[in-house]
């Protein structure tokens, strides 16, 4: 562990949001010494355990080494879905399949791809970490001992430094920007979401398809399938799958019986293998159904390095090419390299707070932009190869 010999540096950060990008956050500043409280609205890490939800790491997975400790990085497997990936150096690329033919259209490069499921993470995330719950962040005000934050309980506390992870509807990034321009934009797009337990024929399916994660591109829009949890490892029937549609068009929030319907009734022109597996879906399945939204980041106020944003309160972003939580990742390690900085007195708190802020809003408006044009082509199927993740997969634009 790193000591902090800086005396004018921050010592004790406040982390508004446990998500990953605010847990990694706080193993990485640990990890280096500081001083760290995690705020969180949920009142505890198995608040949202019925909405399963997971995600593919790829060129932001080797930053976990930096910024869990060695017992964590270790076990780090313990994660993934598919334990067939806990070996693998690189996993075999993304295949893309015709939804009208069930053909294979195309296949990304081989690349490093775990598929993590959120709540898995954020539990591993969180050991060791000090976590208040139930404080829903309100207000902040920059004052000369530090940044004062105050929840809607009414309660206050004053940190050195505030990095509000706070996820897409950031009031960390409210405050500090405004509402106009915080302001997230409505995408056209709906995004449907369940994972079940399908059997051994459909299991069988879905891991031929890809062992980590298919897409399947259609007129109708793209349907994602890959495996979430291996129940039992050496009996496929009983893991469960994950089960991702996105269209283009509107729909009230749904959840349970109505987004399963809704999800079949979208999925009803697909060919064979991949309709079977949406209109076998139980219907008591969890799921939900939402419309999809963005913010395209421009700079905001740091208050001479105080005060930051990281991970989707800074770059919420359509989910075309998985790159959120990577960029996330990459956020989350290069706050920690810049406060470490600080602290060592390799930099003054300003200077290494901006040129974080500027790579941030750099780097996320431009996959935000990617991502946007993504979304335009993807339902065309005369124009997918023009598509990024045609020509690079899902690595680094
Ligand atoms: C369908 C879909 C598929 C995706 N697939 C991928 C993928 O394959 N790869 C990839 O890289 N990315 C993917 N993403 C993006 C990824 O899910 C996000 O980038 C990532 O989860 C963001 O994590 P976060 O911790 O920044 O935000 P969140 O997970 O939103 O966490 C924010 C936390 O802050 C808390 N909070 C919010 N407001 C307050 C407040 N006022 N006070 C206190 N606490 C508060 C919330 O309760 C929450 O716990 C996908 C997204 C979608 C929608």
């Amino acid at each position: 562990m790193a000591s902090l010999n800086n005396a004018d540096a921050p010592k004790w950060v406040a982390i508004i949001g446990a998500g990953v990008t605010g847990l990694l956050i706080a193993q990485g500043l640990l990890k280096n010494g500081f001083q760290v409280t995690v705020y969180e609205r949920d009142p505890s890490l198995e608040f949202r355990d019925n909405r399963p939800v997971s995600f593919m790491i790829h060129w932001g997975f080797e930053t976990l080494s930096e910024l869990l400790p060695a017992d964590l990085w270790a076990d780090i497997h313990t994660t993934f879905c598919n334990p067939a990936s806990r070996d693998a150096k690189e996993s075999e690329g993304i295949k893309f399949y015709n939804g009208h033919s069930g053909d294979l259209l195309f296949q990304a490069p081989p690349t490093v791809i775990k598929r993590v499921t959120r709540q898995k993470l954020r539990k591993h995330a969180a050991k060791g970490v000090d976590i208040r719950w139930s404080v829903t962040f309100d207000d902040l005000k920059v004052q000369d001992d530090g940044v004062k934050i105050t929840f809607k309980d009414g309660s206050e506390t004053t940190a050195d430094f505030v990095i509000g992870a706070d996820g897409p509807r950031s009031k960390v990034r409210q405050l500090l920007l405004g509402e106009e321009k915080s302001q997230l934009t409505k995408s056209d797009f709906v995004c449907g979401y369940t994972s079940a337990v399908l059997g051994q024929e459909k299991a069988e399916t879905i891991l031929k398809a890809h062992p980590v994660w298919a897409m399947v591109y259609h007129s109708m829009g793209v349907l994602a399938i890959g495996a979430e949890d291996a129940v039992n490892p050496d009996d496929i029937s009983t893991w469960i799958f994950n089960i991702t549609r996105i269209w283009r068009g509107e729909s009230p929030r749904q959840e349970g019986p109505d987004a399963v319907k809704t999800m079949k009734d979208i999925t009803e022109t697909f060919s064979e293998p991949f309709k079977s597996i949406v209109q076998g879906l139980p219907e008591d399945t969890p799921a939900f159904v939402r419309s999809l939204y963005y913010w395209r980041p421009v700079q905001w106020p740091n208050f001479d390095g105080k005060i930051t944003i990281a991970g989707d309160a800074a770059h919420p972003m359509l989910p075309f090419r998985g790159q959120g939580l990577n960029n996330a990742l990459d956020d989350a390690v290069k706050i920690v390299r810049a406060l470490v900085e600080v602290s060592t007195g390799k930099a003054e708190l300003k200077e290494a707070i901006d040129k974080y802020d500027a790579d941030v809003v750099e780097r996320g408006a431009r996959a935000v932009d990617i991502a946007v044009n993504e979304g335009k082509l993807v339902q065309d199927m005369d124009r997918l190869t023009e598509m990024v993740v045609a020509k690079k997969g899902v690595g680094k634009p």
